[in-house]
């Protein structure tokens, strides 16, 4: 199998046609690989935008595309949708994160009315997949592009980067560094409705406590300090997405407050517990500014 590397450009715009924020694609850049990873074609189209009436300051700084040179480019997207998908053929497409898939299907939706691209058999989102290879696990930030190239090795033109192709060949330096055909095999994924799907499903924080979905033999805490199950003192509340109470163990003599988020994913209920500690309440309180204050 052929492999394509994808990268877009967009601009978020609002279209009155559908009352709704739209990112507009402006830009496609690809290679295209054979099964030994040699590149075998490059593809680079503007698209003229037919929703915005102008460009972002941020998308026109980033990328220093005009709104004239795309108008000039006299590209729709049907057109350069056509000629991706000639170019692409059957390959498994890859793309750095989810949101250029997310974009594509988007536009496919708006011009075509569906948003399958179901020419393409397979997807691979390359940064996790990355990520994977890097072991890179840090769960506040995901690993961008220009920083796995850094870690690589991989030496890249600061200036050139944020236009499709450049970050299309950037993605496939990465890729040739990093690739395992084991690992590929696993992250791979068919596409097909359910990937849609998936790729779409929007998490969310339960917070009725009666929701099926809930499994109330989770609602219990353990003591942080000595391992023994601690005893619930008051009722549970919902704050902030997460069930509070007051928990007390009785061989520690303490208390804490026990929360507990339980977050829908597609592939399941995720289940978060977090300790917290109780403000001493034996310190004084501090005092507001009393009426006295305001004589
Ligand atoms: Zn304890």
């Amino acid at each position: 199998m052929n492999y394509v590397i994808l990268d877009l450009e967009f601009n978020g715009t609002y279209s009155k046609k559908r009352h709704k924020f739209f990112n507009e694609i402006i830009e496609f850049g690809a290679v295209k690989l054979d099964e030994k990873l040699n590149i075998i074609g490059t593809f680079s189209e503007l698209v003229a935008p037919q929703i915005s009436k102008k460009l972002n300051s941020h998308v026109s700084a980033l990328t220093h595309i005009t709104y004239e040179e795309l108008s000039e480019s006299h590209n729709t997207f049907t057109h350069v949708m056509s000629q991706f998908k000639k170019f692409a053929g059957e390959s498994m497409l890859l793309t750095w994160g989810l949101s250029d898939i997310l974009v594509l299907m988007e536009n496919c939706k708006y011009y075509f009315g569906k948003e399958s691209h179901d020419f393409l058999p397979y997807y691979c989102n390359l940064q996790t997949y990355c990520q994977d290879a890097l072991d890179y696990h840090d769960r506040a930030k995901m690993l961008g592009l220009s920083t796995c190239a850094e870690l690589l090795k991989i030496s890249f033109e600061e200036e050139s980067l944020h236009r499709a192709l450049s970050d299309a060949k950037l993605s496939y330096l990465c890729f040739e560094k990093l690739y395992d055909y084991y690992l590929l095999s696993k992250s791979m994924e068919k596409i097909d409705t359910e990937f849609y799907k998936k790729i779409t499903f929007k998490n969310y924080a339960i917070c009725d406590m009666k929701d099926p979905e809930i499994d109330s033999r989770e609602m219990f805490f353990v003591c942080d300090q000595c391992g023994r199950k601690a005893r619930r003192k008051t009722k549970w509340k919902m704050k902030n997405k997460s069930f509070r109470a007051r928990f007390r163990c009785f061989w520690c003599r303490r208390e804490f407050e026990g929360r507990i988020t339980f977050k829908r994913t597609y592939s399941g209920v995720n289940i978060d517990k977090r300790i917290v500690e109780i403000p001493d309440e034996t310190k004084p309180v501090k005092s507001k500014p009393t009426d006295e204050f305001l004589q």
